[in-house]
């Protein structure tokens, strides 16, 4: 199975290794493979008798034809360990008659970008052998909370691989700064920024697009490697919890083979929804993809109207891994619906005018698969209440904007099939909010909240966010923006 780009007509093609290594194509695309491989009854019979370690193997190996099966399940059993993975990696509770909640955020951030990026270093470490390539690779990322510390945690002590993650030393919440200030592992380094996420964002681009840099980086035996949700790496391994919550339904008696699911997302750079819309383009029993968003819902007004328009307010909201204006992996659905030279158009529009219109048969095209929905602050806390009430069951705010969408989307059209929606963060990593809008009142401080939140819902507080304020403090320094180059070279010297 080979890749090509998203905005690329001459079928040039690249192995999975080399995309991996590579993220982004050269024309600036995203890289998509040139089939989809396709996943048969017997296949969904025999996957139904497997451990979550060996159906990601499985279906990645279907992908990722450069790589042994044996190296697939050594990767996906030390990625997906129970260990790591406390209570199960991808588990499904009941939620009501038709409501299942895919709980994603077991692994040791206690937020769903676990679910690729405790598998995709593994993936990079052997694509270096693969494509022969001698040097150790360095990760930078910016981040505004989320994915720097996944990233860290999914980095750490992997061969050949250093990381440097950068925040904005004001923009991240308690819980998140503090989770990566403690970062264990040799070969990581964390960097505040003064400055915003933007800043943080625009440094580490500069840096990559800077000649110099890559010839002195060369020079010491780096190369710069990204981490982001738009790697085929990061992608792949979304797939597999949607065929597990397929085996999972199946296993309890909720559907017969072969009678679809609905599927609701909440999103923001529409890489989880994507993999759904690749799990069911694979075969497997989907019906309807529903794309959560919040306030921000550009997302909801594309499914509504076939514009994309960018030139809009952008709002902080209570669940801020959404809080996005650019979706970038709904590029890579474009490709499938409209083809390269179609896909490569809209996004100049976009870049140019920021925003785009498809044609109406590529939006007759999109309404067969998705439809939106979207709920802002108010209707996420209400939700927070009402499943806490309704099932006792504590969600985070990402999950409740999605379990929102899903009962919207329910009310409207009368649909009873299983709904799976997608669970994103443990409701502790936004602990704070949860609270109020469970208690109508704040609590003392964001640490506070853990226990607080805990004590009042009577449920533990995830794992790895346990006992956080006594860990360890490695990482104080607080660099100027137009620092990070320094800082780079800085950490590597060291
Ligand atoms: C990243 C993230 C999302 C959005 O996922 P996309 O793949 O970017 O659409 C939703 N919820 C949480 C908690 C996240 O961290």
């Amino acid at each position: 199975m080979n890749f090509q780009s998203t905005r690329d007509t001459s079928a040039k093609k690249l192995s999975a290794a080399c995309v991996i290594k590579q993220g982004l194509a050269a024309d600036g695309g995203l890289f998509v493979p040139e089939s989809i491989p396709s996943l048969t009854k017997e296949d969904i019979e025999a996957l139904c008798g497997m451990s979550y370690p060996e159906r990601a193997a499985f279906v990645l190996g279907r992908f990722l034809t450069d790589y042994t099966k044996e190296e697939l399940l050594a990767d996906c059993r030390a990625a997906y360990s129970e260990s790591s993975f406390v209570g199960g990696a991808a588990p499904l509770v009941k939620l009501g008659d038709t409501v299942h909640s895919l709980e994603l955020w077991h692994g040791p951030t206690a937020a769903f970008k676990d679910m690729a990026l405790q598998i995709m270093p593994r993936l990079l470490s052997r694509a270096l052998v693969k494509t022969g390539e001698e040097r150790t690779a360095l990760i930078l990322v910016a981040t505004s909370g989320d994915t720097g510390k996944a990233a860290l945690e999914g980095y750490k002590d992997i061969d050949r691989i250093k990381i440097m993650v950068f925040y904005p030393v004001d923009g991240v919440s308690t819980v998140q700064k503090l989770q990566m200030q403690t970062q264990t592992g040799a070969n990581v380094n964390v960097m505040a920024i003064k400055g915003n996420f933007d800043d943080a964002q625009t440094g580490v681009k500069r840096i990559f697009a800077d000649s110099d840099v890559a010839e002195q980086l060369n020079d010491m035996g780096y190369f710069l490697s990204s981490a982001n949700s738009i790697n085929w790496g990061r992608l792949a391994p979304q797939i597999v919890y949607y065929v597990s919550a397929y085996c999972d339904l199946l296993s309890k008696g909720e559907l017969k083979y072969g009678q679809p699911m609905n599927v609701t997302v909440p999103t923001g750079n529409f890489g989880n929804i994507f993999a759904a819309y690749l799990a069911k383009l694979m075969g497997l029993p989907i019906d309807r993809l529903i794309c959560a968003s919040n306030k921000n819902n550009i997302l909801t007004d594309f499914f509504k109207t076939g514009t994309y328009d960018r030139n809009r307010d952008f709002y902080l909201t209570m669940s801020p891994s959404m809080d996005i204006l650019i979706s970038s992996n709904l590029e890579r659905l474009l490709y499938f619906v409209a083809g390269p030279a179609k896909t490569a158009s809209y996004m100049k529009d976009l870049n140019e005018k920021g925003a785009y219109t498809v044609s109406p048969e590529i939006k007759a095209e999109i309404d067969r698969h998705f439809c939106g929905y979207y709920a802002d602050e108010e209707m996420t806390a209400k939700t927070i209440r009402s499943v806490m009430e309704r099932y006792g069951y504590l969600a985070d705010t990402h999950t409740a904007v999605a379990l929102s969408a899903a009962e919207q989307y329910i009310a409207e059209t009368g649909d009873r099939k299983p709904m799976v929606v997608a669970s994103t963060a443990s409701p502790y990593k936004f602990a704070s909010d949860v609270y109020t809008a469970l208690y109508g009142e704040s609590p003392a401080s964001p640490l506070e909240a853990l226990d607080a939140l805990s004590n009042k819902s009577g449920t533990e507080i995830a794992y790895p966010l346990r006992g956080i304020g006594e860990r360890a403090v490695r990482f104080t320094d607080v660099t100027e923006a137009g620092g990070m180059k320094d800082s780079v070279f800085a950490y590597l010297k060291k």
